[in-house]
């Protein structure tokens, strides 16, 4: 008796977790969950781990992790070892059924080493993971997602793909605006903290001249920051880009003593207040950009105050 009750509240909870009918996706990025929920629209159901606000390279595992994955169809992962702690997940939820997509799988690949060894730091040894900040590439992502969502629930897959389709057309819109903001600062020079930015260059033709990070994953050191320092002043560059997550005292000092501004840019949705969707990501970054570099590309010191001089 006490049995029987016990599976019928673990059948409730069952119901529950999986509404009927509808593609149950667990992701990892809240940029991928919000690629999901425009193809699938009514017919998905998404879960997302990482916040926009958290470092994605470092997430620390969570049985509630688990417990969102052990009743998901589909998994998606942006893959490149980006999340490192993925697999303890998918292992720990015990779920033999989970469709694992990982999303890198199409995309054209950089900073790939030619071979595994230390050179590329502690995070990126099988190349450049942060390929979703060049706004061309949610396409090759997107295409893999309707192709999975399609794969789980054959009947809705007309509707996946008007619904990606409406998306896409919306976003080709975006970046044709984007790219005529980006156009005039191309060939502007950049630091970033983290080697988070170099598609996201690629695409708006600004060069990433030096992170303040050593190698990727590792922390800023004196002899770096001094060396960044340096180079700054010589090559007279204007913005240091650092995520949120981050901490800027570095990149502070890297400032008060070059005269370029840190800019807390998002990598992921959430990342700061303004970035409620991948768009709105992308218009806020593009528009922080371009205000930082505009302004640094003009000479003389209007605008700057000099109290007590
Ligand atoms: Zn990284």
């Amino acid at each position: 008796m006490k049995r029987a009750f016990a599976t019928a509240l673990l059948l409730l909870a069952g119901a529950g977790l999986r509404a009927e009918g509808v593609v149950n996706v667990v992701t990892t990025l809240p940029d991928l969950a919000d690629f999901v929920r425009a193809a699938g629209g009514d017919r998905v159901r998404v879960d997302n781990i990482v916040r926009g606000d958290q470092n994605p390279h470092y997430i620390e595992v969570k049985p509630s992790y688990m417990m969102k994955v052990k009743s998901a169809q589909l998994f998606f992962m942006v893959g490149m070892e980006l999340e490192n702690w993925a697999q303890q997940i998918i292992d720990g939820s015990r779920n033999s059924s989970l469709d694992v997509v990982d999303l890198s799988a199409k995309i054209v690949k950089l900073e790939v080493p030619t071979r595994l060894d230390a050179s590329q730091g502690d995070v990126h040894r099988f190349g450049n993971p942060h390929y979703w900040l060049d706004p061309r590439n949610v396409r090759v992502i997107m295409e893999q997602i309707v192709a999975a969502l399609s794969r789980v629930s054959p009947a809705d897959a007309a509707t996946f793909r008007s619904n990606a389709d409406a998306y896409l057309r919306r976003l080709d819109g975006k970046i044709a605006g984007w790219e005529a903001v980006m156009k005039p600062l191309a060939g502007r020079s950049i630091v970033t903290f983290h080697r988070s930015w170099p598609y996201f260059a690629a695409w708006a033709g600004l060069t990433v001249v030096e992170q303040v990070e050593p190698k990727p994953g590792v922390p800023p050191t004196p002899s770096h920051t001094a060396e960044v320092i340096d180079l700054m002043r010589k090559s007279g560059i204007k913005a240091i880009v650092v995520e949120p997550f981050y901490d800027a005292s570095a990149p502070e000092q890297i400032a008060r003593a070059t005269g370029a501004r840190v800019l807390r840019l998002p990598t992921s949705v959430g990342g700061v207040e303004q970035a409620k969707d991948y768009i709105t990501m992308m218009d806020y970054t593009v528009a922080s950009l371009a205000a930082a570099l505009t302004e640094g590309g003009t000479p003389g010191m209007r605008g700057h105050s000099h109290p007590g001089s």
